[in-house]
């Protein structure tokens, strides 16, 4: 070891004992700050641990009460009150007025419990700090994303040639994929460009088009079936359309799980014509794609003929946000990402055979997220995770029975993935129901019974319970139907008196 090397290497000097040293509130190598992480981490940790004051899904408090408690908080004080103190004063009410998104009558939104081995992840992830826009900020990770993405390739039956990047979750993922899309265009494809989406699919496929100046009308929607399906035929037909006035079909964007209904569109059948016409596919399985990690990825058939792929693993891999990767069928298709940036990724390579992942990624700084999903899966492995996804959708089946036994209320539609949408009913007349829907979802909201969603479904507002939780069982699907049913009552007496 050569003399510079050694001093480097020493032991940092002691801080001087009077003043406080701030620098031990950074975390590196030395015993104070390693013991000042050590103690901050135990603090938070052990009261996530003990819970939430609150017992049930929400502590109910209004957001004017929320926003009075942070009101008599000095967000930036003069003196630092020290991490014991801050902790007492933001971290309880933090954590006492989340949204408890582990309560199993936490059923609201496409937003999942998290696994364990995923929190122990992200301590690393943050505490290590790396980022993945150049190897040598992340030299490990690096490598951890590229086998995760190998992983998940092969989970989706791609080609050898595939490749992939990990994203902010299933928009991001969206986004890149029609920027990549429209590449092969050029120009043109922002002004005569078109793609195809169902019209359940997710916003962000609008909003992408958008952002990547796409025109107004870019966005062709098609019409879906009773189940929420793309129709295949009207697709065949609107592309028809499109080729013979002259238009640039850019890309379809099938969906493997809506938002809403979980509707798979029929991929294979969409992959047909898309190969008949070259036109590229699209598939956002932000949803369903969770279906590759139990014996239910037969359902994703046709998937492995898409171009590109959105995943979301904070949506049904229980995965703390952000998290989400999109995959490609040929890695050479990221081309149009590789800028040059020459700090990042210098025309002679300085570290020879290390992936330059900033070349597939609209975000430079990147955080190391696919540690956490490898956690995941190394750690509960295939049964336990197929276990995990299977008992969510057998909630979800006997969720609809539960519903359909309840004279109250109307099931819209037999569930496909995790999500149960129904009506009320009300004894007054179908009137009101759309009214005492929304007042029941923030009355039980608020009492902290449930979270619940609702959404506009053939005109009409439903009742959607999304079943992301294996602890969401049937018993308690049911004390949340019957309070759905005292509360809707109530209200409409109150309604009928007033
Ligand atoms: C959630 C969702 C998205 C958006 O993903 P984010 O991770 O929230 O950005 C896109 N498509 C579908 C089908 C989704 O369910």
């Amino acid at each position: 070891m050569n003399m510079n090397v050694a001093v480097l290497k020493a032991a940092p000097a002691a801080a001087p004992a009077t003043e406080p040293d701030y620098a031990d509130q950074i975390l590196g190598p030395s015993t104070a700050s390693r013991r000042a992480f050590r103690d901050a981490m135990l603090l938070a940790v052990d009261m996530v641990a003990d819970g939430s004051a609150a017992s049930g899904s929400y502590s109910g408090t209004t957001v004017q009460g929320l926003s009075g408690l942070l009101d008599d908080l000095d967000p930036l004080p003069e003196v630092g009150t020290g991490i014991a103190a801050a902790l007492a004063d933001i971290g309880r009410p933090a954590l006492d007025h989340a949204l408890a998104v582990g309560h199993p009558a936490a059923m609201a939104h496409l937003h999942c419990p998290v696994a364990v081995p995923a929190l122990a992840a992200e301590v690393l992830i943050s505490a290590t700090n790396q980022s993945l826009d150049s190897w040598d900020q992340s030299p490990f990770a690096t490598l951890v994303e590229e086998r995760v993405l190998a992983q998940l390739t092969k989970l989706a039956g791609l080609p050898p040639s595939a490749s992939g990047s990990f994203t902010s979750g299933g928009s991001q993922s969206n986004m890149t994929a029609l920027y990549l899309a429209a590449a092969r265009f050029g120009a043109q494809a922002r002004r005569s460009g078109v793609i195809f989406t169902s019209e359940q699919s997710h916003f962000s496929i609008r909003k992408s088009a958008a952002i990547l100046g796409f025109a107004d009308d870019a966005v062709i929607a098609i019409a879906t079936d009773a189940e929420g399906r793309m129709s295949v035929s009207a697709l065949e037909a609107g592309l028809q359309r499109v080729l013979s006035e002259g238009g640039v079909a850019v890309a379809v964007v099938a969906t493997a799980g809506t938002t809403d209904l979980g509707a798979i569109d029929p991929l294979a059948e969409i992959a047909d014509l898309a190969a008949a016409h070259d036109l590229w596919m699209h598939v956002d399985a932000a949803y369903g794609g969770g279906l590759l990690f139990s014996r239910h990825r037969g359902r994703l058939a046709g998937l492995e003929r898409a171009h590109s792929i959105a995943l979301d693993f904070h949506k049904m891999l229980f995965q703390p946000i952000s998290c989400g990767a999109l995959l490609l069928a040929d890695g050479a298709h990221f081309a149009p990402l590789a800028s040059k940036a020459d700090y990042l990724n210098p025309e002679d390579a300085v570290f020879a055979d290390a992936p330059n992942l900033v070349e597939r990624s609209m975000q430079t700084t990147r955080r190391a997220d696919a540690l956490k999903v490898l956690m995941t899966m190394r750690s509960i492995g295939r049964d336990g995770l197929d276990a995990l996804i299977c008992q969510t959708l057998e909630n979800t089946r006997a969720a609809a029975e539960a519903v359909e036994a309840r004279d109250y209320l109307r099931l819209a539609r037999p569930p496909s993935l995790s999500t149960v949408l129904f009506r009320y009913v009300p004894a007054g007349g179908p009137d009101l129901a759309d009214e005492i829907t929304l007042k029941t979802r923030a009355a039980l909201f608020h009492a902290g019974i449930a979270a619940l969603a609702t959404t506009v479904l053939d005109g009409r507002v439903h009742f959607k319970l999304t079943l992301l939780n294996p602890r969401s069982t049937p018993d308690v699907v049911h004390r949340v139907l019957d309070a759905i049913g005292e509360t809707a009552r109530e209200l409409e007496t109150h309604h009928a008196r007033a």
